[in-house]
């Protein structure tokens, strides 16, 4: 060893030294901190099913090659910190000695061969993805970038290491060819070869350059680990217990879509029945409330703003973005851990848990942000404003991107619950609505009496349940396919079509309730358990003595679909549920519905958000429409997994819209700049609202928002008289 040598390698092993120390201080806060969180016990349950899950997103990048470009390039630098960590190791080997190297393997031609690849690759992805960050960087001139909000440098600084740490492993392979210590031949290592043929025959490049390969190595893990939330780096290892203990592992995307997460205390599910405010915790007052799978959630966001750029709230200029949601949360979190780790925190009576004596040493700012209420406006000092928790339409858009399976919209909806229930505060024109439901069971008021009002003037009987015993689909008809005028007219069609097909089917009538999706959204987790154990009374006595095949329902509108067919399992219902597209769309392809005549003048449609992405419906509605138009259906730009919400889901439907530009009217101009004059919609709340947004650009006369059910009655029935236009507005 010379002079050289014995000085790389003391610099390598203080370096290093000092880094691990941190590395080791910087996961136990992590994991202390997470720890803090409520217990989730259900995280823990088919370990198998989990792990093949976290190996098929991380390995095979499921989520981020949806974004392909971005995705093969982090494909590839993942590969890359993953094989070229072995690299790293080496280098340490190559500072005491020049012709070092990792034992047995690192003598393999193979080993040579797939680092060279993989370091060719990952240069290449890594600046792509440089290219990517500086071309979308917040300054920017023109547009809003999903990168706004996100810590920019630690994003470069990442980059910048990895692309510094990648090309001095060409560095030092290029001095051990110029110092004739390289044993892989040209064809395994070309590019190595190529650097070696510029370099000099400098006998120590090799234990110098190795040397500062670890130094930028280890500044990073140095850097990283004083800086605890730098989710940008951190994601590196946080990512895979993230995906491993997200909510639904074998759902393929969107973890945390369809059913909410039950309202729970520490960990157990809270039945109102029993349920204490003073002994049990109702919904997320504070950070340290959300379970310890939430504070994981928050310590693994990448700040890659995926999610930013799908919300819809964001894009229409209101103050919520999903990204910035999860670091404040984040952020907070961590600024009050030496808090809650002294043993601070407030008993669910609002009492300081805390001795004097344990919060006696304790940093000022921790205090500081121990105090601020999570929910507040920026006078208060509040974590989230208001404002931000009220303008989510819980669309799932976020949870759909986030490449890393985080729970936006459960974590949100868990705050609003103790809004809601606790303070009472929440917008106030939703109070109608939640009276409504209490006392009439149903959001607009109308009188029970009136659910089957929609079934007079019809030319055939609707059978309710119990006047017959053998229907095979229970039509759940829902509120709004009850009361509201619009969706009315796609009750009688659908009815019309099963009719039409012979399907044996009937309807609860006045015994239907709200499915209680509104409340249950808005965070009223106590009228939305009111409802739905009625429901699950009723329906499980309209079809006592079925086993669950035979239990069979279908809705027309999405938010009883989803509540019946993935919630009402939680309180004990059990049904096989369908939304009317889906049925439709078999009835066609078995011949007993046959479209004649082609609708024309152009179609788009517009998925609803608890359809398709809660509920990957996305071909059925398709199917349908294929057959009945004519030509082919024109998509809008953002269809499918990435439609656009309407505005109305998260009980916003009952909220006035009064940040930024209307979330319909944005829709409705993606939709009517596709020239087609039929905007078709498979949920009742998209039909009002592009209704009202098509109304309000004045087309009401040139383009029609109506149900995929009426344009296939057009075809099936053409003779059928259809009705005047839809234009009619809310009511009973
Ligand atoms: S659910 Fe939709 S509206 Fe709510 S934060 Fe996510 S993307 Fe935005
Ligand atoms: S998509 Fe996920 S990881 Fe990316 S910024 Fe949003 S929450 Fe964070």
């Amino acid at each position: 060893m010379g002079s050289v040598q014995i000085v790389t390698t003391i610099l390598a092993a203080a370096i290093t030294a000092v880094a691990v120390w941190l590395a080791v201080r910087a996961v136990l806060k992590m994991v202390a901190v997470i720890r803090l969180g409520q217990p989730a016990p259900e995280r823990f349950t088919d370990k198998v099913t989990r792990a093949r899950t976290m190996l098929v997103e991380t390995a095979g990048h499921t989520r981020m090659l949806k974004w392909g470009v971005v995705g093969a390039a982090h494909w590839f630098v993942m590969v890359g910190f993953i094989v070229l960590s072995l690299l790293v190791l080496e280098a340490y080997f190559e500072v005491v000695t020049t012709d070092g190297g990792l034992p047995i393997i690192g003598h393999w031609t193979i080993f040579g061969l797939v680092t060279e690849i993989i370091g060719v690759l990952g240069l290449v992805g890594i600046l792509v993805l440089m290219a990517i960050r500086l071309r979308n960087r917040p300054t920017r001139p023109g547009g809003r970038s999903r990168f706004t909000g996100s810590t920019m440098w630690q994003g470069y600084f990442v980059e910048w290491i990895v692309l510094l740490v990648l090309i001095f492993g060409f560095v030092i392979r290029g001095f051990k060819v110029a110092t004739d210590h390289f044993e892989f031949p040209f064809w395994a290592t070309p590019v190595s070869h190529a650097v070696g043929a510029v370099l000099p025959d400098w006998a120590d490049g090799v234990s110098v350059a190795a040397a500062i390969k670890i130094i930028i190595s280890m500044t990073w893990l140095i850097v990283i680990s004083l800086n605890v939330t730098m989710g940008v780096a951190w994601h590196r290892f946080l990512a895979f217990p993230n995906i491993f203990f997200k909510r639904e592992p074998a759902k393929p995307a969107g973890s945390g879509l369809g059913a909410l997460r039950p309202m729970t205390s520490q960990g157990k599910p809270l039945d109102f029945e029993e349920a204490d405010p003073e002994k049990d915790q109702f919904g997320v007052a504070h950070v340290e409330q959300f379970s310890w799978k939430g504070l994981l959630d928050f310590s693994t966001c990448t700040e890659c703003g995926r999610c930013q750029s799908q919300c819809p709230a964001w894009n229409t200029g209101k103050p919520l973005s999903p990204k910035l949601l999860v670091l404040s949360l984040r952020d907070h979190a961590y600024a009050k851990a030496p808090y809650l780790l002294a043993g601070g925190g407030k008993d669910l009576t609002g009492e300081e848990k805390a001795t004097q004596a344990q919060l006696a040493h304790l940093d000022v700012l921790a205090l500081a942000e121990a105090d601020k209420p999570l929910i507040g406006t920026a006078e208060e000092g509040g974590v989230i404003d208001p404002d931000v928790l009220w303008s989510c339409t819980t669309c799932g858009a976020c949870v759909e991107q986030c490449p890393v399976d985080i729970e936006h919209v459960d974590h949100i909806v868990d705050m609003r619950r103790y809004q809601v229930l606790i303070e009472s505060s929440f917008p106030s024109e939703a109070g109608v609505m939640l009276r409504n439901l209490e006392n009439k069971g149903n959001p607009w008021g109308a009188p029970q009496n009136t659910r089957e009002d929609w079934t007079k003037g019809l030319d055939f009987e609707v059978p309710r349940v119990g006047e017959v015993d053998d229907f095979e689909y229970l039509f759940w008809v829902g509120c709004a396919g009850a009361f509201e005028d619009r969706a009315k007219k796609t009750t009688r069609a659908v009815a019309t079509l099963l009719n039409e097909a012979g399907v044996k089917f009937a309807i609860l009538g006045e015994g239907e309730t709200c499915s209680g999706d509104p409340a249950r959204r808005i965070g009223n987790e106590f009228v939305f358990q009111m409802l739905a154990q009625q429901n699950v009374e009723t329906l499980n006595e309209a079809f006592e003595g079925r086993d669950k095949a035979k239990r069979k329902i279908v809705a027309t509108c999405p938010h009883c679909f989803n509540t019946l067919g993935n919630e009402y399992g939680q309180l004990g219902g059990e049904f096989e549920v369908v939304h009317h597209t889906q049925l439709l769309a078999h009835l066609v392809a078995s011949g007993k519905l046959t479209p004649v005549q082609p609708v024309d003048g152009g179609v788009t449609y517009h998925d609803p958000c608890y359809l398709g992405r809660h509920n990957r419906i996305f071909a059925a509605p398709r199917e349908v429409l294929g057959d009945a138009i004519a030509g082919d259906l024109t998509e809008m730009p953002r269809n499918s997994e990435r439609s656009f919400c309407c505005g109305a889901g998260g009980a916003r439907m009952w909220m006035e819209e009064k940040i930024g530009k209307r979330i319909n009217v944005d829709r409705v101009e993606e939709a009517m700049a596709t020239g087609a004059k039929t905007v078709a919609v498979g949920c009742p709340f998209c039909s009002t609202m592009l209704n009202d947004g098509v109304n309000g650009k004045g087309a009401g006369e040139q383009v029609e928002v109506i149900d995929v059910a009426s344009v296939l009655l057009r075809s099936v029935k053409p003779e059928q008289p259809q009705g005047a236009k839809d234009t009619a507005p809310i009511g009973g």
